[in-house]
């Protein structure tokens, strides 16, 4: 579903990634994990065109993401992204912030957004709140509509960025619940966490970046009981 492959991108003269591949197959759980500034974030905002690459190449569901003939809107309907900040749209009601892209990318009538946003938010337990602003809710709840809204396009593959960074801790399980049971129904996801509880469980893979570079790539299980790597090992030190 994603391919990354051989992926350098600069930032000036700054290397931000080096020659990175990597891939993610349908219905996989990918789990990408490393040090603050290590180009986690840089890296699965290139998988949906957020930031340009400098060599190599990514291909979502066969789509070249850098050709330039590559349609960008549809693009970022197949590959749905979650932040770590929510980014909800604050003037707009809960519903209403499901509703938008239906209405603008997909070109869905109020009637079928609407239902299309009501199921979800009931999916992810927030029926109640739909006329609710995003100011109203908790940062679980703003972030399980967040998600809400991304499934709404009906992607073929999620990307989340440290999506319970931002939290209060007693707000992280309701967010990780909803992702855990995404990743049961075989949705395909690249998640950048910290959450190693939730990666041991969830993740069929785990990708550990140190300053650029994929340095382990390997199944959940052999990643965290077969540790010998050095520089992964200093960082599991440090947030186990
Ligand atoms: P991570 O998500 O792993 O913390 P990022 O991908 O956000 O790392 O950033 C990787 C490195 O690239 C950091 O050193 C950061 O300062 C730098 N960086 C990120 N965005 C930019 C930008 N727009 N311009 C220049 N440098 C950037
Ligand atoms: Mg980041």
């Amino acid at each position: 579903m994603i391919e990354i492959n051989g992926v350098t991108k600069y930032y000036g003269n700054f290397a931000v990634l080096k020659n990175c591949s990597t891939s993610v197959a349908k219905g996989e759980v990918v789990v990408v994990c490393g040090p603050s500034g290590s180009g986690k974030s840089t890296l699965i905002k290139c998988v949906n065109a957020l930031e340009p690459i400098s060599e190599g190449s990514i291909k979502v569901d066969g789509i070249e993401v850098n050709d330039p003939k590559t349609n960008l809107p549809e693009l970022r309907t197949l590959v749905g992204m979650v932040f770590q900040n929510f980014e909800l749209f604050p003037h707009l009601r809960i519903v209403e912030n499901i509703m938008l892209a239906q209405r603008i990318v997909l070109g869905r009538n109020e009637s079928a957004a609407q239902k299309t946003a009501m199921a979800l938010l009931d999916r992810v337990g927030l029926a109640d709140h739909a006329h609710k602003f995003p100011s109203q809710l908790s940062g679980g709840q703003q972030q399980r509509v967040a998600i809400a809204r991304a499934l709404a396009m009906n992607p073929k593959a999620m990307l989340f960025d440290e999506p319970t960074s931002a939290l209060d801790p007693e707000m992280i399980s309701e967010v990780l619940d909803v992702m855990t049971s995404l990743a049961a129904e075989g949705m395909t996801m690249m998640i950048v966490t910290h959450e190693m509880g939730f990666a041991r469980k969830v993740a069929t893979r785990v990708v550990f970046i140190d300053q650029g570079e994929i340095v382990e790539d390997r199944p959940t299980e052999e990643f965290f009981n077969n540790r010998h790597n050095p520089r992964t090992e200093a960082f599991l030190g440090k947030i186990l």
